[in-house]
């Protein structure tokens, strides 16, 4: 028989501690094991910001999306999240009207049909949306999960093999699943972002188009109490985690271009990320196996993370 009120989730990055919260505080006896301690996951590479970049199925991540959107809400009320609302700009080349403002409140449409201050023909959208300060966030998650009586053992899970069939598992383990798994379908989309100093005039913003030889480099500007991160390149089935140097001047090039003063602002370092891709985000029970699995969350971990969760007690 099933043992159905102890739940081991795989993973410790924003997939797994928000999964694992959720449980937590429905009464489950949840433990995480993970490899890696949150801060040195994919999720703490991430800026990050509310936005449905490089995940799938639409439907899907537009109602996950919008679900996290009304829990940053909640949060933003409360002090030591990390969570506030920040007003973004993100320009388009193309007047088609983006399938991801659905997962947006009307309110949070500030403005229609921005100008580029780069070329008059890229339109945008100013919005006001949840910036998730991951350096404040990932603790913030760690701490609820524990006060929920949560249990955390770090330690690298080698098979499935062993998974008993009395236990239940959520498997939040990210681009991990891939080699645990054996899930072709993931892929790395490599991600590059250099941090600078923090400086009150610069306005968040992104480009939603491609730039870069080979059309997998954009530009973002998201400004953070401890940093102002710039971005960014989305590199599929590249798994180097070494920053290039080329393009970080690249992405400084980019974002200048937006906003000039970001110049001269000195750089503390560039960094590399690895999100995990996927045709699909997985959240389902494993057909042969004790496991519900919650992961390939592309470039929006963060955006669909309080939906996914929540789907996840849905299914158990
Ligand atoms: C440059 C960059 C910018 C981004 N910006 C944003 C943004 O603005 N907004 C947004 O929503 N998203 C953003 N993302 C995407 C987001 O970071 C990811 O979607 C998210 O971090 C995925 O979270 P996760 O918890 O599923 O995976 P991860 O954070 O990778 O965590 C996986 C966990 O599983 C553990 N694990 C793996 N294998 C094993 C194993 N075998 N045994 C035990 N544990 C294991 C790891 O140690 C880790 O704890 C960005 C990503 C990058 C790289």
């Amino acid at each position: 028989m099933t043992d159905s009120r102890n739940i081991t989730v795989l993973g410790a990055g924003v997939s797994g501690l928000t999964t694992a919260i959720v449980l937590a505080e429905k009464g489950y006896q949840v433990k995480i094991i993970t490899k890696e301690l949150p801060k040195n996951t994919t999720s703490a590479v991430a800026a990050a910001i509310w936005f449905p970049y490089e995940a799938f199925p639409e439907n899907k991540v537009s109602t996950w999306s919008y679900h996290s959107f009304r829990e940053f809400e909640q949060l933003s009320q409360i002090e030591g999240t990390g969570v506030s609302f920040i007003p973004f700009t993100t320009y388009l080349d193309s007047t088609v009207r983006p399938w991801w403002l659905d997962a947006l409140p009307e309110t949070h449409i500030l403005e229609e049909k921005v100008k580029s201050p780069v070329n008059p023909a890229h339109v945008g959208y100013k919005l006001k949306v949840p910036l998730i300060e991951t350096p404040i966030y990932l603790p913030y998650l760690w701490n609820r999960f524990k006060a929920a009586g949560g249990e955390v053992i770090q330690k690298e899970i080698k098979q499935v093999s062993g998974f008993e069939a009395d236990k239940i598992i959520v498997n939040c383990t990210g681009l991990g699943s891939g080699s645990l798994f054996k899930d072709e379908l993931l892929y790395p989309i490599q991600g590059q972002v250099v941090k600078v100093e923090p400086s009150s005039n610069i306005k968040a913003m992104a480009t939603e188009y491609p730039m870069g030889k080979d059309g997998d480099e954009i530009a973002y500007v998201i400004p953070r109490q401890d940093c102002i991160v710039l971005g960014g390149s989305a590199k599929k089935n590249r798994s180097a985690t070494t920053p290039d140097s080329g393009l970080t001047d690249r992405i400084i090039s980019y974002c200048a271009d937006f906003q000039p003063a970001i110049k001269s602002l000195n750089i503390r370092e560039s960094i590399v990320g690895l999100r995990p891709g996927r045709p699909e985000i997985r959240v389902e029970k494993d057909p042969n196996l004790p496991v519900i699995h919650n992961y390939g969350h592309g470039g929006a971990g963060f955006t669909v993370s309080w939906g996914c969760a929540r789907e996840v007690l849905k299914i158990l």
